[in-house]
C-alpha cells in the first residue's frame, strides 16, 4: 500500500536523507479520539512499522484551559487498543515549556521576534486581508533589549492576560496571511494541568509543534490539510533555530464521516449536555464508543486502511465503516438464537413437562470455522413478534395463521390459534409441531419457505437488546446555518427485552456473537449476571431498514443462513420526522438516507425526484419520516407493491405519516385481488357488450378502457399488467 506520503519517505529512504524515519502523533489532550484520529494514529504508527521505526506519542498540552489528565489517560489507552505501540516514546509538549522559552529569547535575539502590545482587536485589524497587506505594529521596532525585558517580564507575571504577546517578525505584506507576524506566546494567567501555576505565559500551536517536533527528532510530521498554511511558519522556524536534517511538514486529507460530526468540542458539548450517555457512549464516533459498542480495532484499521491518504478533503460514507466491521465479524461470530421482542408460542402437541436437546452448529458452511452446542426444545418457546403476521403482505414467508415456518435447528410448526388481549394484541400462538420434520431428519415432506429463530422458554436467559442506529439523521450535520445539535437522531437509541439461548452463559462474557437475524451483538459493560445487557454491534445488512417491511425472497431453505435473512423491524414502527427537515433540506435527507440504506439510486431518483418534490410541494408539512420512505421503497424493490398499489400507498403515507406497512393494511392491498372475477364482471357486463365484441372483431384500441375500468373495480389495487394479461387471456377465449 502506498500513498504519496510513503513515496516521500520511500525518497527520502533513498537518497539517505535521515538516518532513521520517525513520526509522531500529536493529539491535544482536550477529549477523546475519534475515527478521525484513528485515521491519523494508522498512519503515523503504520509508517513507523513498516520502517522497523517509531511513532512517538506527543501530548501537545500546551493551552492550559481545556486539557485535562482525564484525556491523557484514554488516549493513551485508545491508542493501544487500536493496536500501536509508542515503545516508551511517550512525550508532553508542557515538559519543553523551558526550552521553548529559550528559543523564543533566541529569536528575540536574532531580531526574528518581537513584543507587540497591540491588543487583540489591533492585532487582527492589521493583519490586513488576503487582497491587502498588514500594517506593521507601532512595537515592531522595539530594540532587542526592551524586548527581552518585556518578554522576561511577561514570564515573571507582571502583566494581565493580552497585555502583550510575542510575535515572529517575519512579513506583514506576506501573500500567506499566516506569515504576517505570527503569535509565538500569550499572556494565560491559568493552572495548567501538568505545570501547575509555574507559567503564565504558553506558546501557540504554531510555535509549539514544529520546535516539538524537533527537539524529539522527528522526520515526517504528518498534519491534516487545514495546516497547510501553517507550513512556512513551520519552515521559517527550522531556518531560524535548526539545522539540518531536520523535520518536515506534510498535509493530507483528514477524514470526515457522514451522519457524524468529527471535532472533539463538538463531541465534547453532546457529552457535557447529556445528548448522549458519556465519550464512550456506542452511538459516538469517539474510539471508546466504537469499542464499547463491539467495532474490534481489526475492523477499524481495515477501514483506515481502505479508505487510503489523500490530499483532497471528501466525506466518507458510513456505509464504509459498517461493512468493514461486518467483514470483521462475519468470520468469527458464533451464530446463536435470539429473540428481541418475543412472542409465545405453546406447542400443543408436545408434552408437557418434557424437553429434548438439540444440536445448532455454529457457524454456517460459508464461514471457515467449525463448532456446535446443545439447544433445548420443548413445548413453550419464543419467537419474535415481528416473524408472526396475522394479515401478511404478499410474499411472506414467516408465520401466520394457518400457516407452517420451521423453527431453526428444530422442528416445523403449524399456526393453529392466535390469542389476543382485549386491546386485540396478539400475546400468544398455539401451534403444533411436526415430530417427523426434525432439521437434519424431516421425513414430513412440508415443504416450508422460512425459516425463524427462537427461544425455548424454560431455559431461555432474560436480556436487554441495545439497537443502535445512526446519531444523527442527516449526512452531514454541519452543512447548515443551524445547530449540528438540531439534527440528533430521535431513534438512535432503541431497547427492547428479549431472551437470548442459555448456552451463552457458558461462553466468556466478551464473546461477540451474531444472534441469527438479528445482527451482530455483544455485552455492554453494564451486563452482569443478575441482567444481560447486548449491544447491537452492527445489523447483518447494509440498508436494513429497506427491508424492514419487505419479505425476505429465500431461494431455497439451505441457502437461508448464507442470504443473512432481513432483519425485522426492531425500530418503533413509527419514526417522527425530525422537527428540522424545513424545504431545501428536505429531499436531500430523503433521497441520501435511502440511498445510503442501500435502495437502488435509481429507484431512489424515480420516487424522489418525482412523487416525493410533488408532494412536498403541495404540501411542506409533509408527514412520513426518512426511514418510512426507506420501508416504503424496500416493498417497491421486492415487488411487493406494483406501480397502482405503490402509488396509493405513498399517496396514503403522505396523507397520514404512516408508514408503507400500514397503509398497505389499511388499503387493503394484502388481501389478494381476484383477477379471474374482476376481468369476468367487466367482460361479462351487458354494458359493454359492443365493446367487447369491437375488440374482437381487432379493435385492439379498447384494451385501455378495459384496463381503466378493472382499475376503478379493484380502487386501483390491482396490477395494470397483470389485469391486461388476464383480460386478453379471456377477450381471447370467451366466447
Ligand atoms: P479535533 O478538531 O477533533 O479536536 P484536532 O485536529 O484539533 O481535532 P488534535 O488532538 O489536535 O485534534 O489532533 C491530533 C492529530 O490527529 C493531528 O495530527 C490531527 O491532524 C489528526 N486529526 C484530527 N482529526 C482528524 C481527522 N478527522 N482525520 C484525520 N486526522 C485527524
Ligand atoms: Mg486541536
Amino acid at each position: 500500500m502506498s500513498d504519496f506520503i510513503r513515496q516521500i519517505i520511500e525518497e527520502d529512504k533513498k537518497s539517505g536523507k535521515y538516518a532513521k524515519i520517525i513520526t509522531r502523533f500529536p493529539p491535544e489532550p482536550n477529549g477523546y479520539l475519534h475515527i478521525g484520529h484513528a485515521k491519523s494514529i494508522c498512519l503515523n504508527f503504520g509508517i513507523a512499522k513498516e520502517n522497523n521505526s517509531v511513532c512517538h506519542l506527543r501530548f501537545d498540552d500546551t493551552n492550559p484551559t481545556k486539557e485535562e489528565i482525564e484525556f491523557v489517560d484514554n488516549i493513551q489507552a485508545d491508542v493501544q487498543w487500536l493496536g500501536f505501540d509508542w515503545q516508551g516514546k511517550l512525550f508532553f509538549a508542557s515538559d519543553y515549556f523551558e526550552q521553548f522559552y529559550e528559543m523564543a529569547i533566541r529569536l528575540i535575539k536574532q531580531g526574528d521576534a518581537y513584543v507587540d502590545s497591540q491588543n487583540e482587536e489591533e492585532i487582527r485589524q492589521n493583519r490586513g486581508t488576503v487582497t491587502q497587506a498588514g500594517t506593521a505594529s507601532p512595537h515592531r521596532n522595539r530594540s532587542v533589549e526592551e524586548n527581552l525585558a518585556l518578554f522576561s517580564q511577561m514570564r515573571n507575571g507582571e502583566f494581565a492576560d493580552g497585555v502583550h504577546v510575542l510575535r515572529g517578525k517575519i512579513d506583514m505584506s506576506n501573500e500567506n496571511m499566516k506569515m504576517r507576524d505570527p503569535l509565538l506566546y500569550r499572556i494565560r494567567h491559568a493552572h495548567h494541568y501538568r505545570t501547575g501555576n509555574d507559567w503564565c505565559i504558553y506558546p501557540m500551536y504554531d510555535f509549539a509543534h514544529p520546535l516539538s517536533d524537533a527537539i524529539e527528532g522527528i522526520t515526517h510530521s504528518i498534519c491534516t490539510l487545514e495546516f497547510d498554511n501553517n507550513r512556512a511558519i513551520y519552515d521559517w522556524l527550522m531556518d531560524k533555530l535548526f539545522d539540518s536534517p531536520r523535520p518536515h511538514q506534510y498535509e493530507f486529507a483528514r477524514l470526515n464521516l457522514d451522519y457524524q460530526v468529527m471535532s472533539k468540542r463538538k463531541l465534547l458539548e453532546l457529552v457535557n449536555e447529556n445528548l448522549v450517555k458519556g465519550w464512550d457512549d456506542p452511538r459516538m464516533p469517539t474510539v471508546a464508543g466504537m469499542k464499547r459498542r463491539g467495532f474490534r480495532a481489526e475492523a477499524i484499521r481495515l477501514f483506515c486502511e481502505r479508505i487510503g491518504i489523500a490530499k483532497n478533503n471528501n466525506r466518507i460514507d458510513m456505509v464504509q465503516l459498517e461493512a468493514c466491521v461486518r467483514e470483521d465479524l462475519n468470520p468469527i461470530t458464533p451464530r446463536v438464537l435470539a429473540v428481541s421482542r418475543p412472542l409465545k408460542v405453546v406447542i400443543s402437541n408436545y408434552p408437557e413437562g418434557q424437553t429434548e436437546a438439540l444440536t445448532g452448529q455454529y457457524f454456517p458452511p460459508d464461514v471457515d470455522k467449525t463448532g456446535e452446542r446443545s439447544l433445548t426444545f420443548g413445548r413453550e418457546i419464543y419467537i419474535e413478534q415481528e416473524d408472526f403476521s396475522e394479515n401478511p403482505p404478499k410474499g411472506w414467508n414467516r408465520f401466520r395463521p394457518e400457516g407452517y415456518v420451521r423453527l431453526k435447528f428444530a422442528y416445523i410448526i403449524h399456526c393453529d390459534k392466535v390469542l389476543k388481549n382485549e386491546a386485540g394484541e396478539v400475546i400468544e400462538i398455539r401451534a403444533s409441531y411436526i415430530p417427523e420434520s426434525k432439521s437434519g431428519e424431516d421425513t414430513s415432506g412440508i415443504k416450508v419457505k422460512g425459516t425463524i429463530q427462537w427461544v425455548e422458554k424454560s431455559t431461555a436467559v432474560a436480556a436487554e437488546f441495545r439497537l443502535y442506529d445512526r446519531l444523527f439523521d442527516v449526512a452531514d450535520p454541519e452543512a447548515g446555518e443551524e445547530s449540528f445539535k438540531t439534527h440528533l437522531n430521535p431513534t438512535s437509541l432503541s431497547t427492547s427485552n428479549g431472551f437470548v439461548e442459555a448456552s451463552v452463559l457458558n461462553d466468556s462474557k466478551d464473546l461477540r456473537y451474531q444472534f441469527e437475524r438479528l445482527g451482530y451483538f455483544w455485552q455492554d459493560e453494564d451486563s452482569s449476571t443478575e441482567k444481560l445487557v447486548f449491544n447491537r454491534i452492527i445489523t447483518l445488512k447494509e440498508g436494513y431498514k429497506a427491508v424492514q417491511s419487505g419479505e425476505e425472497k429465500q431461494n431455497s431453505k439451505s441457502k437461508i443462513q448464507k442470504e443473512e435473512p432481513k432483519v425485522p423491524t426492531l425500530k418503533p414502527q413509527t419514526i417522527s420526522p425530525p422537527t428540522t427537515h424545513h424545504p431545501p433540506l428536505f429531499d436531500h435527507s430523503y433521497l441520501a438516507a435511502a440511498k445510503s440504506a442501500g435502495i437502488e439510486e435509481k429507484l431512489v431518483d424515480n420516487w424522489g425526484e418525482n412523487e416525493v418534490k410533488a408532494a412536498w410541494k403541495i404540501n411542506p408539512d409533509f408527514k412520513f419520516s426518512s426511514a418510512d420512505f426507506i420501508g416504503f421503497l424496500g416493498l417497491v424493490a421486492d415487488g411487493t407493491l406494483k406501480s397502482g398499489a405503490a402509488k396509493l400507498v405513498f399517496a396514503e403515507m403522505v396523507a397520514t405519516g404512516t408508514s408503507a406497512q400500514e397503509a398497505v393494511q389499511k388499503l387493503g392491498l394484502n388481501e389478494t385481488i381476484d383477477l379471474g372475477a374482476l376481468v369476468a364482471q367487466i367482460i361479462e357486463n351487458p354494458a359493454n357488450l359492443d365493446k367487447v365484441v369491437a375488440y374482437k372483431c381487432g379493435k385492439d384500441s379498447l384494451m385501455g378502457f378495459f384496463v381503466g375500468q378493472a382499475m376503478k373495480l379493484s380502487g386501483g389495487k390491482a396490477d395494470a399488467k397483470e389485469v391486461t394479461a388476464v383480460l386478453k387471456e379471456k377477450l381471447g377465449i370467451v366466447g
